[in-house]
């Protein structure tokens, strides 16, 4: 076939056109989302490295797509915070946590992610409480996730938020934690009761010399200002020796246990604990 510069654009702009309107659609598909119930939550479970009990889990939001079937997170999350979603959607996601947990031994928390948005509401305090209240969750069963994103603009709405909730008994924990740029200066501006060794660190441990120093140094860290930490995405059993060697307390990845179903997660939970 022949092809001038005019048929390559009109070949170029209609491949743009045909994207546009994937993204179009994709837009639509994720307003209707929560009223069709397309979404569901999974638990990841969180275990002490000690013992290998379970002490919690992580709720993970998922999308079934009717025709498309499960669609990332990382392919949604950022679309509902641009379409001013994330508000409603994750009101649903700490509600139906919330909910679920209950059912949990009483023993055991559900950490929720929640997105800088979210942290910046100044209504989330009051939701917060009203979820806790309509679930019968108690407040200290709860940790909120957020990264450092949620604390960059210095918002007075955001500290305030983690006082009066952490004041309730919920507790905070940093995400993602080392990925950033002044992450530890956020320790100490924000009241946080934990962190999160995010999974890029953990995977490169054990055969990367810097990672396992940036993993000895989060530690170090986080002892001395007394915080709780999880290591997150461990995959191997070198990994867990290797972070059981340095006394991190808390572990999380598929070595353990993939995010799981409701039911699942609170069979895993059952069947991992001392009691
Ligand atoms: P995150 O908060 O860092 O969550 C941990 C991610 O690591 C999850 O990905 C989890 O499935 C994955 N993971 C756990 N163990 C392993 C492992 O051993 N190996 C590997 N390779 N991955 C592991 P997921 O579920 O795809 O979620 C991705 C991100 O989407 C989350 O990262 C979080 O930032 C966001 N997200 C998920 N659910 C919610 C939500 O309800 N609200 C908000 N705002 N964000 C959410
Ligand atoms: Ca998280
Ligand atoms: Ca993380
Ligand atoms: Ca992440």
């Amino acid at each position: 076939a022949k092809t001038d510069g005019v048929g390559l654009w009109r070949e170029f702009d209609a491949t743009m056109q045909a994207r546009q309107a994937l993204l179009f659609e994709r837009e639509q598909d994720l307003r209707n989302a929560l009223g069709k119930k397309q979404f569901t939550l999974a638990y990841q479970p969180i275990l002490d490295t000690g013992t290998r009990q379970s002490v919690g889990c992580e709720a993970l939001l998922r999308w079934t797509h009717p025709t498309h079937g499960s669609v990332p997170p990382s392919e949604f999350v950022g679309l509902m915070e641009k379409l001013g979603l994330i508000v409603p959607i994750g009101r649903w996601v700490l509600e139906t946590a919330c909910l679920e947990a209950v059912h949990w031994p009483a023993d055991t928390h559900v950490a929720v992610n929640l997105s800088p948005i979210q942290m910046n509401d100044e209504g989330l305090v009051d939701e917060v409480k009203a979820i806790l209240i309509r679930s019968g969750l108690p407040a200290h069963r709860l940790t909120l996730e957020v990264t450092e994103t949620s604390l960059l603009e210095d918002n007075p709405i955001v500290r305030n938020t983690m006082d009066a909730l952490r004041a309730i008994g919920i507790r905070f924990s940093l995400d993602d934690f080392g990925t950033g740029h002044s992450g530890l200066g956020y320790l100490r501006r924000f009241p946080f009761d934990g962190i999160k060794i995010d999974k890029l660190f953990i995977q490169d441990m054990v055969e990367q010399p810097d990672a396992a120093a940036i993993v000895n140094a989060l530690l170090a860290v986080s002892a001395e200002l007394n915080l709780d930490v999880v290591a997150e995405g461990v995959e191997t059993e070198a990994q867990y020796e290797a972070l059981r060697q340095r006394h991190c307390q808390y572990v999380q990845g598929h070595y353990f246990a993939k995010p799981l179903a409701d039911t699942e997660a609170r069979r895993f939970i059952l069947t991992h604990r001392t009691a």
